[in-house]
């Protein structure tokens, strides 16, 4: 059986890559998975321990780093945010093409790891970064501090782009998630 890809989705917070994700994901015929990360924030309205993320303390994030068990991982905003290399592995040995939807620190040490054959980077941008602050404030789940931090990131973070193999304006998510799977298609070809 073929291997699965990795499908490396990155952006500014903000951006949309959530909701793009889901859209994707509804394609049954790309054969997606999701990479549930590790995060040491705690869980918003409505997110469940093991599907959004699997939401750990501190502690155990440092010790997880010791053991060597994340394919990359980064401080956001406070809290750190990793993937976990036997999560991706298991579901791309069984043929799934697994998206891994992480922040641009992360995304830039995965990306430095490839070989390219089986992998794909896309970064999502948006129109503009007014747009990108008010889809942030638009969510309502960060205080104002957060949203300044978030907006100052955005900006180094979209210096970023020329990392990866493509990418895709979030103009809206139907738009930008027919790009990104005609991206996934081809590189299925
Ligand atoms: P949020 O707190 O809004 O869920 O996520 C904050 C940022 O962390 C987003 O840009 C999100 O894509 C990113 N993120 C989520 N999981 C991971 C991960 O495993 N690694 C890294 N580096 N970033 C992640």
């Amino acid at each position: 059986m073929r291997k699965g890809l990795l499908i490396i989705i990155s952006g500014p917070s903000g951006v949309g890559k959530g909701t793009v994700r889901e859209f994707i994901m509804n394609d049954p015929t790309l054969n997606l998975a999701f990479s549930v990360s590790c995060t040491t924030r705690a869980p918003r309205n409505g997110e469940i321990n093991g599907r959004e993320y699997f939401f750990i303390s501190k502690q155990k994030f440092e010790e997880y780093i010791k053991e060597e068990r994340f394919l990359e991982h980064a401080n956001f905003c406070g809290n750190y945010y990793g993937t976990l290399i036997d999560f991706v592995d298991e579901l791309r040995n069984k043929g799934k093409n697994v998206i891994v939807e992480i922040e641009t620190n992360g995304a830039k040490q995965i990306i430095e790891k490839l070989n390219g054959n089986d992998e794909i980077s896309i970064f999502i941008i948006p129109p503009s970064l007014d747009e990108l602050e008010r889809r942030i404030r638009g969510r309502k789940t960060e205080t104002e501090e957060v949203i300044k931090e978030r907006m100052k990131k955005a900006e180094e973070e979209l210096k970023l782009a020329p990392l990866y193999d493509y990418v895709v304006q979030n103009i809206n998510p139907v738009q930008c998630g027919e790009e990104i799977k005609q991206i996934i298609k081809n590189k299925l070809k």
